[in-house]
C-alpha cells in the first residue's frame, strides 16, 4: 500500500531530510586525499546523531555503518572501512539517511575528488541532472513510469547505462516503502501519484553498461565492466504546488 502523509507528517519528513540533507553535504565537505571511508562514516554518524537523529542505514539488514560509500566502479552500499582510502581522483559516491521523531530521509550525491577525469565529470553532471528531470515529473496526476522515463531517456543519449537492478522507493515511517520508482519506463504508466506521497528518486548511472554485480562481502554493489558509476537520490515530496525536495541541504 502507497501511504499518504499529512501537513503534520510532511513537516517531520522535512525536519528528517534536512538532517539527512546536511549529514551528506558536510560529509562530503570533509573529505581528503588519503582519508579512510571509516573515518568519513564517522564524520557523518556524528552528524546525525548531534542533530538529534539516528542513521537510518546503521544496522539495516545487518549493515555495519550510518553511510554507504562507494568509490569509482563502486555504484552502491559500499561499506565504510578502515583499510579502504579515498584518493585525489575518486568519484565518492555517499548515500545518507537519518531517522527523527518517527521518519527517515534518503539522500545520495557523488563527489568529486580533487581533479577527476573529464569522462567522471560528464558522468557526474548528467547523474544529477537525470535527478531533477525525474523529480520534475513527480506531480500529482503522473505515473511512476513518467519519473523513470525522463533518467533513462536523458542518461541513455549520453550512451551511460541505467541500473536496472536498484530503483528508487517510497520513503516515510520505514526506508523503504511502496511504490517502487525504477529509472526507466513508459511514460504514462505505473502507480498514479497522488499529493501526500514521499518517494527517494536515486538514479544510480554507469559509464559504460547497465549490468552490475555484488562483491563477496554481500553488500557493495559494483559495474560488471568496470566502469565509472555514480548516484544522485532526493526525497520528494508530491504536493498540490509540485514536487518539494525534503533533502535539500541548509547548510
Ligand atoms: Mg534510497
Amino acid at each position: 500500500m502507497i501511504s499518504v502523509k499529512s501537513k503534520a507528517e510532511l513537516e517531520k519528513m522535512r525536519r528528517a531530510g534536512i538532517i539527512a540533507g546536511n549529514a551528506l553535504h558536510f560529509g562530503g565537505q570533509s573529505i581528503r586525499d588519503g582519508m579512510t571511508t571509516f573515518e568519513l562514516d564517522r564524520i557523518i554518524h556524528d552528524y546525525i546523531v548531534k542533530n538529534g537523529a539516528k542513521p537510518s542505514f546503521l544496522g539495516y539488514g545487518g549493515f555495519p555503518g550510518s553511510a554507504c560509500i562507494s568509490i569509482n566502479e563502486q555504484v552502491i552500499h559500499g561499506i565504510p572501512s578502515k583499510k579502504v582510502r579515498i584518493r585525489e581522483g575518486d568519484i565518492v559516491s555517499i548515500d545518507v539517511g537519518a531517522y527523527i521523531d518517527g521518519f527517515h530521509g534518503d539522500t545520495a550525491f557523488t563527489f568529486p575528488v580533487g581533479k577527476i577525469s573529464d569522462e567522471a565529470k560528464k558522468l557526474l553532471k548528467v547523474t544529477e541532472e537525470s535527478l531533477y528531470l525525474g523529480i520534475e515529473q513527480a506531480t500529482a496526476g503522473n505515473r511512476i513510469g513518467d519519473i523513470g522515463h525522463a533518467v533513462e531517456e536523458y542518461c541513455v543519449s549520453y550512451g551511460f547505462g541505467v541500473v536496472k537492478k536498484y530503483i528508487g522507493h517510497g520513503v516515510g515511517r520505514a526506508l523503504h516503502e511502496s511504490p517502487e520508482v525504477p529509472n526507466y519506463g513508459k511514460a504514462g504508466h505505473g502507480s498514479r501519484l497522488v499529493a501526500g506521497m514521499t518517494i527517494a528518486i536515486e538514479p544510480m548511472i554507469n559509464a559504460s553498461g547497465e549490468d552490475v554485480r555484488v562483491l563477496p562481502n554481500g553488500w557493495t554493489v559494483v559495474t560488471r565492466s568496470g566502469s565509472l558509476s555514480a548516484h544522485f537520490e532526493h526525497t520528494v515530496a508530491i504536493t498540490p504546488d509540485g514536487p518539494v525536495i525534503l533533502t535539500k541541504p541548509t547548510l
